[in-house]
């Protein structure tokens, strides 16, 4: 098969890591990818976005199948954008239709889902700029912390979480009557704090069935101890030692059936990965979040504990065959360090040479920021978040201890990695 991935950072280097093993796959093309993916494929300069460049892109290469790893071109609508296509409708695209991928699109519309169809969640109610005094009135009701959240996509940026009440109502203001996070917060979901731990767990489904994949842990604060603004991911562990049989019970019974049943009631079709952003509060999960794709770095700790060929699996989503097929998975630990540039996730310096990276062993390098230096080839970075090294480990901390040890090896200036990964498990 010809494969077109989307996509350009450690999530899609992983995607292309794994696809790159299957005896099914003949090319790889990654758009726009990165210095990793260009080992293992084609690097072809056009935006996720640009669908018209896309469809070209797909034609001229007979692409047989096309697997989106961010949100925002499912959101744009580039599923249906192939569907409308008479030259493309039969070209299966991994990654839902725009109705279903309002489920990471729209908070109001995620919460309203999972109100429809009984999926436990806080409580909440949304409101806009024609409301912000019932907006206020709300919050004046509930109990601190006060959790804000932008409707629409902000770069994993639009929730804000505040101790105070004064906070939360000009925060609340902000959003609303200064566009904060501009169209995103045209409308504002305020909802009830919940206190927990977090987990996140992944499904693929073709629409009709669907296989559970590994969970993962993620750490989300760029400081040690969860602390400073959220980032992309620091880093993430797989699996998450509290969720045994009995949470994932509740977890499938109450949260991914329902979705899927809700998802089919309402006539929304969907093909690709769920993300299931939980908190467990007392051994109960909650939904936090959707999101219509696989996360990043949680991508890279899971992808290398699944054994079955991707490339079928992802093939029998395509075609709605996947209740034919079944999950096998290593049961072994793997963690994700995640190396980052001095200042991320605010101002940071691009172009600084990367050392020492063909020098790892035994554990994966996953290239999120990365670019070879126009000129001279050199490995460089050329994003905030640059490197992801995973390892396995019989243990925990033995997949941690080599993370860490090939993390350290590697450098460039300005390095920064979060040291606490997976010590709160
Ligand atoms: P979201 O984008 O909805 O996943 O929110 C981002 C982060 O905010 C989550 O990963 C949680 O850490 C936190 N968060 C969101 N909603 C809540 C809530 N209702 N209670 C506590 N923390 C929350």
């Amino acid at each position: 098969m010809n494969i077109l991935l989307l996509g350009s950072g450690g999530r899609e280097h992983a995607l292309a890591w794994k696809l790159s093993q299957s005896k099914n796959l003949d090319a790889l093309f990654i758009a726009p990818g990165n210095a990793g993916t260009s080992r293992l494929g084609k690097n072809i300069p056009i935006s996720p976005n640009d669908f018209p460049g896309i469809r070209t892109l797909v034609l001229e290469h007979n692409i047989n199948m096309v697997i989106v790893g961010p949100e925002d071109p499912l959101v744009n609508g580039i599923h249906d954008f192939f569907r409308n296509d008479p030259d493309l409708m039969k070209v299966p695209v991994i990654g839902p239709l725009r109705a279903a991928a309002q489920l990471e699109g729209s908070k109001n519309f995620a919460k309203h889902f999972m109100k429809k169809y009984a999926i436990p969640t806080a409580d909440y109610q949304t409101f806009d700029c024609g409301s912000v005094e019932d907006g206020i009135a709300f919050l004046k009701n509930l109990q601190p912390p006060y959790v804000l959240k932008a409707d629409g996509l902000a770069a994993g940026k639009g929730v804000i979480i505040c101790p105070t009440l004064d906070e939360a109502i000009r925060e609340f203001c902000d959003m609303l009557r200064n566009s904060k996070f501009g169209k995103a917060s045209q409308k504002v979901v305020i909802e009830e704090f919940l206190s927990g731990t977090e987990i996140s767990v992944f499904i693929i489904t073709d629409g009709i069935s669907y296989k559970i994949l590994p969970e993962a842990k993620d750490y989300k604060k760029i400081w040690e101890g969860d602390r400073g603004p959220n980032t992309g991911g620091m880093g993430s562990v797989s699996p998450v030692p509290f969720a045994d049989n009995i949470f994932f019970d509740k977890v499938e019974s109450r949260i991914i059936k329902p979705t899927i049943e809700g998802l089919r009631k309402e006539g929304i079709e969907y093909s690709g990965f769920i993300f299931f952003g939980l908190m467990n509060v007392g051994g109960d999960p909650y939904m936090i979040e959707y999101n219509c794709r696989m996360g990043d770095p949680e991508a890279e700790s899971i992808l290398p504990r699944i054994r079955n060929d991707l490339v079928d699996l992802l093939t029998a989503v395509g075609y709605r065959k996947l209740e034919n097929e079944s999950i096998d998975i290593d049961p072994r630990f793997t963690a994700t360090v995640m190396m980052v540039s001095k200042g991320y996730p605010d101002h940071y310096e691009k172009g600084k040479i990367i050392h020492n990276e063909e020098m790892v062993t035994g554990s994966m390098v996953f290239h999120s920021g990365t670019a070879f230096h126009p000129e001279n080839g050199q490995l460089i970075t050329a994003g905030g978040r640059v490197l992801a090294i995973t390892s396995f480990g019989n243990t925990l901390n033995e997949a941690l201890n080599q993370s860490y040890q090939n993390a350290e090896m590697i450098c460039f200036e300005g390095k920064y990695i979060r040291r606490d990964i997976g010590s709160d498990l």
